[in-house]
């Protein structure tokens, strides 16, 4: 209950490490007060709670403001842990690994496309295929799956579905050097075979979106960004083999934890030291789905170009602004105990959010920070921040990833009616096209927070600011 959430800041409340005996570190959330009060109607606390009882955890096991439950660990939650014994988990990192967003912006301004949009819709949704399971036209001999399992983006560019100058424009260049595809199962590749450029089901989509406001002048003209511009949002990530990689370790951590004395409150929470065998051969397949992931955006960029060409001729450009990772897990230096130290950072439905001078980012963000993208819903809007000093001290340079569920997929489908949110959002302008209604029911705004509240959280408790708001004209549903 409350009693226990000490307030440190205005946006910062604590569960302190005495409040259970398994806790080595104290848990924290980064939430206004109410929506602090909604974080606890579902059992986030307990696990992030748990959470601050992974062996080698350092510093606060940490939740942001979109937090929702999820497998073990808490979706919006971060959890950083001593390197090189610390603890890696897998349900720290989610069963969609490198699950993310790109945003691509636009040189046309929304006024001058009104009139295609249930077009542009239409002729999206033909382009990227969607839906569980559903395929793609790609076909990857082994040889090619082992090449983007090892180099990411880079194999979208040389194959002919990607842009050399994409590259620059990605978190970690779109591709994790620690990759080894032999740590793939041969399962998880066979799914992955005919699915890059495909963006799944449910909370996966592309939506083309447009600049409604603009917050800080100077970051979004470093980003490229203005007033009235068309944009176009891209959130999907590993598909079926980031999901069988997540499957078949957590199946082996469940058994190989006992040979490590690691016990944990709750099952869910498996995990081995980083530098086991175990943790090792799971971080080599992680690197390497998180791989799959990029190259799959930015295959989907390319149906999107395709896309776009086909409505409005060739010579109108989308070039990618940044692509973020919300599902990973990677190692970096922080600040902990007063010390800078290399911790095995564990993102779960949490977007990195570094500060001006960070050495990866291209040369015209770096004196801004990194861009950080929050998508809201189909029918509401969506941000752009950019990341702050802050965020170091405070989450271990993270922020939230979205706006997050509020309600449960079946309790979203009891209460409401697809076909009439769909002609409603397409009074509003905005233009739905998804496999099932089912689908849409699931994802209605309403079945996520408000994501003003969210990000006036983040930009209040300082980790990141605002630089730009969204609103959606038309969207691709899985
Ligand atoms: P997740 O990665 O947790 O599935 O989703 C990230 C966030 O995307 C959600 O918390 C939600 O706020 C947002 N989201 C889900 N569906 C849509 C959509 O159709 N359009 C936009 N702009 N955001 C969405
Ligand atoms: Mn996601
Ligand atoms: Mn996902």
């Amino acid at each position: 209950t409350k009693a226990h959430i000490n307030k440190l800041e205005d946006y910062l409340w604590e569960i302190p490490k005495s409040f259970k005996p398994q806790m080595r570190v104290p848990a924290r959330v980064l939430a206004s007060e109410p929506l602090l009060d909604a974080i606890m109607e579902d059992r986030s606390l307990a696990q992030l709670v748990n959470v601050a009882s992974l062996p080698g955890i350092v510093g606060a096991s940490l939740v942001m403001p979109d937090v929702h439950e999820g497998y073990g660990f808490p979706i919006g939650g971060v959890a950083a842990t001593s390197y090189p014994e610390g603890a890696i988990s897998p349900g720290g990192i989610g069963y969609d690994i490198n699950c993310g967003v790109r945003l691509m912006v636009s040189d046309q301004k929304i006024h001058t496309i009104r009139d295609n949009l249930e077009e542009l819709a239409k002729e999206l949704y033909a382009q990227i295929p969607s839906g569980m399971g559903k395929g793609g036209q790609i076909r990857l001999s082994s040889k090619d799956m082992d090449t983007v399992l090892s180099k990411g983006a880079q194999w979208a560019v040389a194959n002919g579905y990607g842009a050399e100058e994409d590259l620059a424009f990605m978190e970690s260049k779109g591709r994790l050097p620690n990759a080894d595809p032999s740590m793939v199962s041969d399962m998880a590749k066979k799914r992955g075979s005919n699915q890059l450029g495909t963006i799944g089901s449910g909370n996966h989509f592309v939506e083309v979106d447009y600049v409604e406001e603009i917050y800080d002048d100077d970051i979004a003209e470093a980003f490229g960004l203005y007033e009235g511009q068309v944009v176009v949002l891209i959130h999907t990530g590993s598909r079926g083999l980031g999901h069988q990689v997540a499957t078949d370790y957590i199946r082996k951590m469940m058994s190989a934890m006992a040979n490590y004395n690691i016990e944990v409150p709750d099952r869910e929470l498996c995990c081995v030291p980083f530098n086991s065998s175990e943790g090792q051969d799971y971080f080599k397949a992680m690197c390497a789905a998180a791989n799959f992931a990029w190259c799959n955006r930015e295959v989907i960029s390319w149906e999107v170009r395709t896309a776009w060409q086909n409505i409005f001729g060739p010579d109108i450009p989308l070039k990618l602004m940044y692509d973020v990772a919300h599902n990973i897990a990677k190692i970096e230096t922080h600040k902990v105990n007063g010390q800078e130290a290399e911790v095995i950072v564990h993102r779960k439905g949490a977007t990195r959010a570094f500060g001006p001078g960070f050495e990866e980012l291209p040369l015209i963000y770096k004196d801004h920070g990194q861009p950080v993208i929050i998508p809201g819903s189909m029918g509401t809007c969506s941000y752009v921040l950019a990341g702050t000093a802050k965020s170091r001290e405070l989450t271990f340079g993270s922020c939230c990833h979205g706006a997050g569920r509020r309600l449960s997929r079946t309790a979203a489908k009891k209460q409401v009616n697809a076909p009439v949110l769909k002609e409603r959002l397409k009074d509003e302008g905005i233009f739905i096209e998804a496999g099932s209604f089912k689908g849409i029911a699931e994802e209605a705004p309403i079945a996520y927070k408000d994501v003003n509240m969210v990000v006036d959280t983040v930009r209040e408790s300082g980790i990141a600011k605002r630089v730009a708001k969204l609103r959606p004209v038309a969207v691709v549903k899985g």
